[in-house]
């Protein structure tokens, strides 16, 4: 099998499997149990707060475990902004136009909630622009929430710019604005430091990045006002109730800091293999067009294209076929049939959209395997086209 879906997931990293596996079997307690099981359960669940605030130049008491990106992100943009609201500071809300579904169907409950939200959209390239957000606040906006790096094109936000102007607003007229990112794609390609991004919040899911699937972080800065999703016992300094998965937490503390580490080594070499599976695709297939930014403003290990006249579920059916795995737009979405939103929102034409692909390497990824995987698109697209590469003609030139 030739897996090219990482931003889909992650295969659990050997340092993330033996970390977890003694609270898998012999350390099964409780963390909340007085007794020894309990506070060693309790003890790794701390340890592993510690070492994840750590990577992300945090505070412990800042790091709240949750089930994963997608709670995360809930509880960021439904805990600040309803909180806020029932301080009576405001209910109006800013996110991007091309957040992951997480992020914008919780926009949508807070609409349903009563909130106003501004949806900002994004330029060609797949990029949010920092001045339309400052634009976008109004008296009574409370919250902006911007993705760091984009799931389906890997394109860079102006999450640190952003951050600098709702500062700016806040010394010029008091009026403090909290700031959300959604970090899940970024971890593990990008040194992510919250104190330099300057958010309040971000999110991350432990599966991206070699942890176990359904644990996720939650950074929420000091102070910042939150009014939790989850109610129930006390756990998470009473900010997400509900029994610790101390695996999880474990596991996803030692893939982080072996994430971390391995950027400097990982991430120019992806960029390059990325930019190797780029030039095969276009030597080999005729109009392959490419979604997204500029090289270097993007995640090193995502590449989104369209092959005009192909379907892309039919394309990664064919090649899940030949033994490749890659994704049609997003992973999350991949049970609806729509064309990708983040597509649509970048100006992406319907015909080419709904051709679209996206390739997402990982840390492990090699050249000999980014030519295969170009080869059999190459194959799969030209059998779907009907014709030749040499003789094919798109039916919109
Ligand atoms: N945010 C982004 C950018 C993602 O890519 C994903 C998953 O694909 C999520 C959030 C949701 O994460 P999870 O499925 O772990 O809840």
């Amino acid at each position: 099998m030739l897996y090219l879906d990482h931003a889909a997931t992650t295969p659990l990293s050997p340092a993330a499997r033996s970390a977890m596996a003694p609270y898998l079997e012999q350390e099964f307690g409780n963390p909340s149990g007085l007794y020894e099981l309990g506070r060693r359960a309790q003890a790794a669940v701390d340890d592993a707060r510690e070492r994840i605030a750590r990577a992300l130049g945090a505070e412990a008491r800042e790091i709240i475990f949750t089930s994963g990106g997608t709670e995360s992100i809930n509880a960021a943009l439904l805990g600040i902004s309803t909180a806020m609201r029932r301080a009576g500071i405001g209910r109006h809300v800013i996110v991007s136009a091309i957040e992951h579904h997480a992020g914008l169907h919780a926009a949508q409950t807070l609409e349903e909630l009563g909130f106003d939200v501004t949806y900002i959209g994004c330029d060609r390239e797949g990029f949010v622009d920092a001045t339309e957000v400052l634009e976008s606040v109004r008296p009574h906006t409370v919250l902006v929430s911007v993705m760091l790096a984009n799931n389906e094109v890997g394109t860079l936000q102006p999450v640190q710019a952003i951050a600098e102007c709702l500062r700016a607003l806040h010394r010029r007229t008091g009026h403090r604005v909290f700031l959300h990112t959604d970090a899940v794609q970024a971890a593990g390609w990008l040194r992510l430091d919250v104190r330099e991004l300057g958010v309040d919040a971000l999110s991350l899911s432990a599966h991206k990045f070699g942890g176990p699937k359904g644990t996720g972080i939650l950074y929420l800065r000091r102070a910042t006002p939150f009014r939790p999703l989850l109610v129930g016992g006390g756990q998470e300094m009473q900010k997400r109730a509900g029994t610790e998965n101390v695996a999880g937490i474990v596991g996803a503390a030692a893939a982080l800091e072996e994430a971390v580490h391995e950027i400097p080594r990982h991430s120019p070499r992806v960029r390059e293999l990325r930019e190797l599976l780029r030039a095969e695709l276009q030597r080999r297939i005729p109009h392959a067009t490419f979604n997204g930014g500029p090289r270097d403003r993007s995640l090193p290990n995502i590449l989104n294209v369209s092959f005009p006249d192909v379907e892309s579920e039919s394309l990664v059916m064919a090649l899940d076929a030949r033994g490749l795995c890659v994704s049609s737009g997003s992973a999350c979405s991949n049970s609806t049939w729509e064309p990708s939103h983040v597509l649509l929102a970048m100006g992406v034409p319907i015909r080419l959209a709904v051709g679209a692909i996206r390739f997402s390497l990982g840390p492990n990824t090699t050249p000999e395997e980014v030519v295969e995987a170009a080869r059999l698109t190459a194959e799969e697209v030209t059998r779907l086209r009907g014709s030749a590469a040499s003789s094919w003609r798109p039916a919109v030139p």
